[in-house]
């Protein structure tokens, strides 16, 4: 018995050690020289790069999302910081009643409450909504995701009659799905406050989403793992290699061999054929459907996503990492500057605001006396950088350098010239980047966007109509996508796999 994964994302991953840990043999298939997908982190000079994870769902107790990492990687090893304060931003033009210009996104909800009822106390009542819908979410968290699927049929009915106590969840998401922060801004009356509302993010944000973020983060179970990603990956990845998982790096499959239903061996790009009785695919949806499988498994809704629109697509991102040799310690670790008016990225997209991380809370980021920064640019222009890399390179380069020098130029304007004579180190992420190394649709950095009808769910599921022993895994099995749903979906496709062959499911 042997079950042939493909790609060694955390989705890759997670479903080969829950199958390892179930007495299936499996080996994961990884095109880039080294596993992790996404999650991935790398060195330039004296800095570590974060190329992922600024929090992980499930770090602390209190959400499904724990147990489930704690069954695969040992938590406990990996140290988790949870920052006071989500960011902190100029109000422009404006001062709070004490004449400060700063807001603070504390992520303590009392403590918040307490800042904004001081700051703005004629907008209470607004404030109070605010808060209790927070703290609303709060009471919830144990018990998402739902599972039901480890227990007996009895137990699952019981877990299934119980899964009624979500019904306010489910209220909830409805009464607040058309709404974002802009027009939540409008309740209140203190400008200040008002003008700080529409600066929460770096662009308008559904208030459902605002509002699960703050609990997240509030119950402290979102928390960031210091060393970021890699270590993270790392991690994972002996993991899986102890319970006696095969990896074999550098190694792109090109197709899924199909015969009479059934998926008999991946096809490498190497020449070589990689027999096995079930394959997993934990790479792209839109690559494994239309690619590995040249389309020919696909229902007619899923055809339809072979071109999606755009805003279908989870955005992707440029960033800007810059390394300098100087202390900025004594800085709030996620800034977000309005610079007033818009600027373009090389595809065309506007952004008015600089996204600021300063990795000054983790040591292994930067030596001593040194930081190291990222600028975030979410964008949808995917196709614009994937192509431009593949059909001209030399364009591809000046482009990002023109761009470089651009973000630069304007934290100038906000840290001042001596900041820019101590940049040491240069290095701009484009979608191109994340496709490079990762092969994800349009370089998408979550896969699907999440739709504002929550009952509205994608046509796809972790099974491919006509073949019968091919099971997929990874970000793209829900929308919004992410760690947690990368492993969700990994958990879910082992228990069903493991159930097929061994009639249970060890954890
Ligand atoms: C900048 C950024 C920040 C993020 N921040 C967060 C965060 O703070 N919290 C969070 O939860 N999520 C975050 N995410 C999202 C998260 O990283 C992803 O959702 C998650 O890592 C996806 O995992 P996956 O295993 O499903 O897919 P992937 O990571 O894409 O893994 C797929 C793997 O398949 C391999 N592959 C593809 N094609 C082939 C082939 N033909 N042959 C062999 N191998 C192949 C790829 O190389 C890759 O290793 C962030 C993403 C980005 C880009």
């Amino acid at each position: 018995m042997k079950v042939n994964i493909i790609g060694a994302g955390v989705a890759g991953l997670a479903a080969g050690i829950y199958l390892q840990k179930n007495g299936i043999q499996t080996e994961i298939f990884e095109r880039h020289s080294v596993a992790g997908g996404l999650c991935a982190g790398w060195r330039r000079g004296d800095y570590l790069i974060n190329g992922c994870m600024h929090w992980l769902l499930g770090s602390n107790e209190g959400i499904s999302f724990n147990t489930f990492w704690r069954e695969i990687i040992d938590l406990d090893s990996i140290e988790f910081k949870h920052h006071d304060e989500r960011v902190q931003f100029d109000v422009p033009g404006l001062t709070d009643r004490h004449g400060n210009s700063v807001f603070h996104f504390y992520n303590d909800i009392d403590t918040f409450e307490k800042y904004l009822l001081d700051i703005a106390p004629e907008d209470a009542s607004s404030i109070k909504l605010w808060m209790d819908q927070v703290r609303f979410i709060g009471k919830y968290l144990d018990r998402l995701p739902p599972v039901f699927y480890d227990e007996p049929w009895w137990k699952g009915l019981w877990h299934k009659m119980k899964l009624s106590s979500l019904l306010p969840m489910l209220f909830f998401m409805m009464r607040w799905r058309k709404f974002s922060n802009y027009q939540f801004a409008e309740r209140f009356k203190n400008p200040f406050l008002r003008k700080a509302i529409t600066l929460l993010y770096e662009k308008e944000m559904r208030l459902q989403i605002l509002f699960f973020v703050q609990s997240y983060a509030n119950e402290g179970v979102a928390g960031y793992p210091l060393g970021g990603s890699l270590p993270f990956a790392q991690k994972l990845t002996e993991s899986y290699l102890q319970k006696g998982g095969k990896l074999r790096l550098n190694c792109s499959v090109e197709s899924i061999e199909v015969e009479d239903g059934k998926a008999k061996a991946l096809c490498l790009k190497n020449g070589e054929r990689a027999a096995c009785d079930y394959v997993i695919s934990a790479a792209d949806w839109h690559w494994t459907m239309f690619d590995a499988l040249g389309g020919r498994y696909l229902s007619k809704d899923q055809l339809e996503l072979k071109q999606p629109d755009k805003e279908q697509i989870f955005y992707s991102f440029c960033i800007l990492y810059l390394g300098v040799d100087c202390d900025m310690s004594d800085m709030a670790h996620f800034i977000r500057y309005d610079m007033g008016e818009k600027f373009a990225s090389p595809d065309g997209t506007e952004y008015e605001r600089l996204e600021i991380h300063l990795y000054n809370y983790d040591p292994m980021m930067a030596p001593a006396g040194k930081s190291l920064l990222a600028v975030d640019f979410q964008t949808r222009e995917g196709e614009y950088w994937i192509s431009l890399r593949e059909n001209d390179y030399e364009e591809y380069k000046r482009q990002k350098q023109a761009f470089t020098d651009k973000v630069i130029g304007l934290l100038a304007e906000k840290l001042g010239d001596e900041f820019v004579s101590h940049i040491e180190m240069k290095d701009l992420t484009t979608p191109a980047t994340y496709y490079r190394y990762t092969r994800n649709y349009l370089g998408s950095s979550q896969g699907w966007t999440p739709q504002n009808n929550v009952l509205r769910r994608l046509p796809i599921t972790n099974r491919v109509e006509g073949v019968d022993n091919l099971y997929l895994a990874g970000h793209w099995m829900e929308a919004g996508g992410g760690l947690p749903i990368a492993l969700k979906s990994a958990r879910d496709t082992a228990w069903a796999l493991s159930k097929r062959v061994n009639g249970k499911f060890i954890v």
